[in-house]
């Protein structure tokens, strides 16, 4: 894939381009012993209910924790996993981890669904359904405590074998969320004619709301739109009290952000559930902030 062209433009040399390759190259052949070697990592991040300001669920993120090069976040190895076929393992993983985790919190008498994000081409992937349905026996998982989150790229390549994937997932009882909503072409149309539970506001709608009022309509119509079909709304990107508030008034049901908390370790979460005011169910929206 590195020779094709496109907006990108790989067929032309460019110096910038080669040294990306040959980091991109280098970080291949690390990416097919990261899972063996135990380099992979699950962050979460807490999804607060805009009715409750209670913690309902976490979004689990995957990390590479590379030997020399640090963490390395998912926008530079899942793309890249995804055009090489890694993503199969990467996913199942992520999915087994983020499975057990709950089963760990669900002891210690915390009860958060769980989203977990699905590639574009994991639809592609036929043995996902049973991969899932596996894994929530395994473990013993309501499977209505996991939400798959894909995104509208998901299913444009081929939208009918994708929707039989996602019909099949939706039998096992599995919510599916599209993520990233309005930053792709599917129309809202063709999204309700899908088993989805949530739409998730791409977070550049979110950041650029106060500021903009176009951006604020196309928020508050999504918002309008999603509950019209029956759908939950989920803001992500949510940096700011005044877009929480705003969130709230909108009448958004979940949002996400770093105002509430980054991702963070299971071990982190647990920590800020105990401490915040999200975790206590305490927070009232228009209540100074500490
Ligand atoms: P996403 O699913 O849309 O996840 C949300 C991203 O927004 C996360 O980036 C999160 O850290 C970031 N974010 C959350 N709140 C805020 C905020 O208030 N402001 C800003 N500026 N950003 C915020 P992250 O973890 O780097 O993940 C990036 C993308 O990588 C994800 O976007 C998702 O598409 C993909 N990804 C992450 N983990 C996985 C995975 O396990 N499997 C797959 N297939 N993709 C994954
Ligand atoms: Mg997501
Ligand atoms: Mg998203
Ligand atoms: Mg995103």
């Amino acid at each position: 894939h590195l020779a094709k062209t496109g907006k990108t433009g790989y067929a032309v040399y460019d110096p910038q381009n080669a040294s990306r390759n040959e980091r991109r190259l280098s970080l291949l052949s690390d990416l097919r012993g990261a899972i063996d070697r135990s380099e992979l990592r699950v962050f979460y991040q807490p999804r607060i209910s805009l009715t409750s300001h209670a913690a309902a669920a976490v979004e689990a993120l995957v990390r590479w924790q590379h030997p020399t090069r640090g963490v390395v976040p998912p926008s530079e190895f899942v793309p890249f996993a995804e055009q090489t076929g890694h993503i199969r393992l990467i996913t199942r993983w992520v999915l087994e981890e983020s499975i057990k985790q709950f089963g760990r919190w669900r002891e210690k008498g915390i009860h958060l669904r769980i989203s977990v994000n699905i590639a574009a081409r994991d639809l592609m992937n036929r043995d996902l359904p049973e991969i899932v349905e596996g894994l929530l026996l395994r473990y013993a998982m309501p499977a209505d405590m996991l939400c798959l989150e894909i995104t509208e790229s998901g299913f444009m390549e081929d939208p009918a074998y994708a929707q039989r994937v996602l019909e099949r997932l939706h039998d096992l009882g599995v919510h599916l969320a599209i993520d990233d909503y309005g930053t792709g072409y599917s129309s809202l149309n063709y999204i309700s004619r899908l088993p989805v539970k949530e739409l998730k506001i791409d977070r550049s709608f979110v950041i650029g709301m106060m500021n903009d009022t176009t951006t604020s309509m196309i928020v508050r119509s999504t918002i309008e739109l999603g509950h019209s079909l029956g759908l939950k709304v989920v803001a992500e990107g949510v940096e700011d009290e005044a877009s929480y508030n705003h969130l709230v008034s909108l009448g958004c049901d979940h949002a996400q952000g770093y105002f509430m908390s980054r991702p963070v370790s299971a071990a982190d979460l647990e920590q800020w559930l105990r401490n915040s005011r999200w975790g206590q169910n305490s927070y009232e929206p228009n209540r100074t902030a500490r």
